[in-house]
């Protein structure tokens, strides 16, 4: 007896301890940490009752009534740990599926319910020579019982085999393997009291099984992440400013200078202004340069898919090129397999940024020669497989720096190419773009002699213009620019003067700008310098034919503005963005807030040319 009060004894102060080192740490909110403190709190009164026991046994003829009580709570002890080690057992073992709930109240509904039967049901005492022990109809219940929750052990390990590896099952091998013995043992020979103990054990386990990560050095982790992202956040703010801030003065000097080169100017100034024009594109491709890899690291570039023309995007990269190349005197050649699908899903932009990159080295690295543009393609299914070459009889790579070639800022072999602008981004941002579109780029090279660069890009085929323009409208929200497109010819065709254009920005210069770069269309011109001027002028009965809006103006955005003047159903002027806001993904996202069309500041001629003749002109003409 006295060895067995140590031994309980021994083991309550264990437990004590456990649970003030348990409760001292903090810990993961988890439904496995909930049942460990019910165990251990469970276990601690099971020794109270198994030491109280020893006690009462003995002197069992004097206070029968408190040996039966205390029997009965024991009961009620081996009832509840059983019990929840079966949720515990659960809980561990479940998957992303709802069901654990349901079992955890099945078997807590069980544990009332049996907890209930066991009391009410007999209790009987055996005498032996040194011995007194409790047995009966209670205590065989309690028994089968345990028994039945263990069977249900077994079958969920043998559900979850696979994962048996993992140490938070290892509580319960030891009490299926060490544990069930016990029990039996017990069960025959109740003096020996040793189950208590062995569950103290499994429990004690369970302290060091049960996952509970360092909770201070993660919210160390969580806080540096926090300032992480905060940091990150504030990068691109920056970033997105300063693209705003260099934008806006890089327009006044590209716009003027555009319309300066058309003046009839002396040749000297105009050779000068084609400089300033050529400097201003170098500082604008640095500028978009830096934007754009800083927004693919901070994997802020999204693909956007959608149904395009092939010819279209290949024409366009035609006159982009040719623009680039000016009168540099290179023999620019350009072909696609006319096996390649008319229509097209992917996104056309990013495909056409690659290419053009590609395009764009071939001229600056080419004095000579020629630069060679091929498109062809290997059809699989619904797939198209666009193989892009762009070959050039230029400067070539050297064979060790190859695999320098597309790592951010690398200027290779810069005692040739000293004279030529470049920041080292364009390979660098073409190969993330590529790899983003899940595609392939090669590179093959003669030093000397010139380079070849191979792109495969896989995209979908879409049968024909119908798919085109449903997925136009369902990836870019275009289906409001086709209704407006009409409404626009039904207006047009209505009016007899020219057509009207409004320009909304907050800076003078701009507008000066723009009013300039227009000034050769036949179109009549008017400007505001407010979201809310805009908003009263449509108000008051004007009317516009296009509308070209800015977005960052103080007081009222352009996006806002545009949102007021929605909510009048009678309105239907096409509005264009004319921002300097460029970053990637901007034009998608101006486009979703229901903008028509988009240009970006500095204002490129070609691409306000498109606008003003898809808006304006062409339609008149109709
Ligand atoms: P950038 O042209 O702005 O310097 P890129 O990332 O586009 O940056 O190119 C990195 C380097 O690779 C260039 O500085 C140049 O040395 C080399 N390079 C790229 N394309 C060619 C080419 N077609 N011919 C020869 N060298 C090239």
């Amino acid at each position: 007896m006295s060895s067995g009060i140590f031994f309980q004894t021994i083991s309550i102060f264990y437990m004590v301890l456990l649970l003030i080192v348990y409760f001292a740490k903090r810990r993961l909110d988890s439904i496995e940490n909930k049942i460990f403190i019910v165990l251990m709190i469970t276990n601690i009164l099971g020794l109270f009752i198994d030491v109280l026991s020893i006690f009462t046994i003995f002197h069992m003829d004097k206070i029968p009534i408190i040996n039966s009580i205390v029997t009965k709570l024991y009961l009620v002890y081996l009832l509840t740990w059983i019990h929840m080690f079966t949720i515990y057992i659960f809980a561990i073992s479940r998957k992303n599926d709802n069901s654990f709930n349901k079992k955890a109240k099945f078997i807590l509904i069980m544990l009332i319910t049996n907890l209930f039967i066991m009391t009410v049901l007999p209790l009987g005492y055996k005498k032996t020579n040194d011995f007194v022990y409790s047995y009966g109809l209670s205590a065989t219940y309690t028994y089968l019982i345990s028994g039945l929750l263990i069977l249900s052990w077994v079958v969920c390990m043998i559900a979850n085999y696979k994962d048996l590896k993992h140490k938070k099952y290892l509580p319960l091998f030891i009490f299926i393997t060490i544990g069930v013995l016990v029990m039996v043992l017990q069960y025959y020979n109740p003096g020996l009291l040793m189950m208590t103990s062995m569950e103290t054990f499994v429990t004690f386990l369970m302290y060091f099984t049960i996952e509970n990560p360092d909770m201070k050095l993660i919210d160390e982790l969580n806080l540096a992440k926090e300032q992480a992202e905060k940091a990150n956040e504030a990068k691109s703010d920056f970033l997105s400013s300063m693209s705003h801030e260099i934008r806006t003065p890089l327009n006044a000097i590209v716009g003027f200078s555009q319309a300066l080169a058309e003046e009839d100017i002396p040749n000297e100034a105009k050779e000068e202004v084609k400089d300033i024009i050529m400097a201003s594109n170098v500082l604008l491709e640095i500028v978009n340069g830096i934007l754009d890899i800083s927004k693919i690291e901070a994997n802020k570039i999204e693909i956007v898919n959608s149904g395009y023309r092939f010819k279209e995007v290949f024409d366009d990269l035609i006159v982009l090129t040719k623009a680039r190349m000016g009168e540099k005197p290179l023999d620019f050649r350009f072909k696609y397999d006319d096996s390649i699908p008319p229509y097209l899903y992917g996104d056309h932009m990013r495909v056409k940024q690659v290419i053009l990159n590609l395009l764009t080295n071939a001229i600056k690295y080419t004095k000579e020669g020629f630069v060679d543009f091929r498109v062809s393609s290997v059809i699989d299914g619904d797939v198209c497989r666009l193989i892009i070459s762009v070959q050039d009889s230029g400067i070539g790579i050297k064979k060790e720096n190859i695999n320098k070639l597309f790592e951010k800022f690398s200027r290779l072999d810069l005692d040739k190419n000293i004279t030529i602008e470049g920041t080292g981004l364009g390979l660098a941002i073409t190969k993330k773009l590529v790899e983003l579109m899940n595609g392939n780029i090669v590179v093959q090279s003669d030093y000397g002699k010139g380079s070849k660069f191979t792109v495969a890009l896989d995209q979908k085929i879409m049968d024909n213009d119908v798919d085109l323009i449903e997925s136009k409208e369902i990836h870019n929200d275009f289906s409001e620019i086709e209704i407006l497109e009409d409404e626009t010819d039904v207006y047009n065709n209505s009016s007899i003067d020219l057509p009207r254009l409004l320009i909304v920005d907050d800076n003078k210069l701009n507008l000066k700008v723009a009013e300039r770069l227009l000034k050769g269309y036949n179109v009549e011109v008017h400007s505001l310098e407010s979201g809310q001027a805009c908003i009263d002028e449509i108000e008051s009965g004007k009317r516009y034919d296009l509308i070209f809006l800015d977005d960052m103006m103080p007081k009222m955005s352009g996006v806002e503005t545009l949102k007021i003047l929605k909510q009048n159903s009678e309105f239907k002027t096409p509005v264009i963005m004319l921002t300097a806001n460029a970053i990637t993904g901007m034009k998608e996202k101006y486009l979703k807030d229901g903008f028509n069309d988009y240009i970006a500041k500095p204002i490129d001629k070609i691409e306000l040319d498109k606008i003003i003749h898809k808006y304006l002109l062409d339609n008149n003409v109709n």
